[in-house]
């Protein structure tokens, strides 16, 4: 096969094999070396107090410096990595990081404050998960209060008995639980009960066009309402507009992740935004526009 020997040009230009195809392919091909090798990297986007300003917290994202494709966003190799089973092992390696990193915060003397972390359905309900889970806090001696789990919603519809135990055993060990992208796909308001999560995570898809689309407005006005009813915090993300910022800050919305603070930035920026604590909101030009 051509294509097993790497990028190849043919096979790039080949009429019967689009580039798109190409790339899919050989992305899975890699995806075990690139396991093997650590060729992920995070960045880290701060989660900010809508009416403080203040830095409660910041969202671990993976990229993959991939050596011949470049900068690889989640979007492009995590589907690849659920078909293939090697998404365990990513989150795993993205935990441990992200102890690895807290660790050094905390030797750097910088304020710490949680982390989410992201699990994909299959590595959430491996069976080994609770211990796995547990081994790099304890590697690194770092408390489970400073990982908060981001699971998406409707990625648990079939499984959600066996989900809501395993939620219920990481909040006895202290972990932080969040639904992500909430408001979106197959998602039961019945898993608000069943499940004991702390945060709601509205999707971008709503706050992205939020003041452009009424029923944006409605949805996530209900979103927090509701939130608030149940005693549960709400994030907003995907802020990126000065007026979405003041219609969530009006409405009570707990926390703003989104470009209007900032984008997701290294390992060495976010210690330095931990360190400074408060961030204002920018433009995305980086103009200030709100004081404080
Ligand atoms: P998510 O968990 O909903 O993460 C939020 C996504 O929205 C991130 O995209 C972030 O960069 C983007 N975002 C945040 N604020 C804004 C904004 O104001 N404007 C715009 N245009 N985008 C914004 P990213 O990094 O590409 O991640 C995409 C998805 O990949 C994540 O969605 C998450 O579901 C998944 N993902 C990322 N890292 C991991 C991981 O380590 N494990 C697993 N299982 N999934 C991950
Ligand atoms: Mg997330
Ligand atoms: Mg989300
Ligand atoms: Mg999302």
């Amino acid at each position: 096969y051509a294509i097993e020997s790497g990028v190849n040009s043919y096979m790039v230009h080949s009429k019967d094999l689009s580039l798109d195809t190409y790339k899919r392919i050989s992305l899975d091909r890699d995806l075990f070396k690139a396991v093997k090798d650590g060729q992920f990297e995070l960045i880290f986007q701060p989660i900010v107090e809508a009416d403080r300003n203040m830095v409660v917290g910041a969202e671990a994202l993976i990229r993959w410096n991939h050596p011949e494709w470049g900068l690889l966003s989640p979007d492009e190799f995590l589907n690849l990595a659920e078909m293939n089973g090697l998404i365990a092992d990513i989150d795993n390696w993205v935990l441990e990081d992200v102890c690895r990193s807290l660790d050094l915060w905390r030797r750097q003397k910088v304020p710490l404050v949680p982390i989410s972390v992201n699990r994909s359905a299959k590595s959430f309900l491996q069976f080994d998960t609770l211990e796995r889970m547990i081994t790099p806090l304890r590697t690194y001696n770092i408390d489970p209060s400073l990982i908060n789990f981001e699971l998406t919603e409707s990625s648990f519809v079939e499984n959600s008995d066996r989900v809501a135990e395993v939620i219920a055993q990481l909040r006895e060990k202290g972990f932080r639980i969040a639904l992500d992208d909430f408001g979106t796909g197959f998602s039961s308001l019945f898993h608000l009960k069943e499940f004991q999560v702390q945060t709601l995570k509205i999707d971008r898809e709503f706050i992205g066009s939020l003041l452009d689309e009424s029923e944006n407005m409605a949805i996530t006005n209900a979103i927090i309402q509701m939130a608030q009813d149940l005693d549960l915090k709400v994030t907003a993300e995907g802020v990126e507009e000065p007026a979405a910022l003041r219609w969530l800050q009006e409405r009570g919305c707990d926390y703003i992740q989104g470009y209007i603070y900032s984008k997701p930035v290294s390992a060495e920026n976010i210690r330095k935004i931990f360190a400074k604590r408060v961030l204002k909101p920018v433009y995305a030009g980086g103009q200030q526009v709100v004081e404080k």
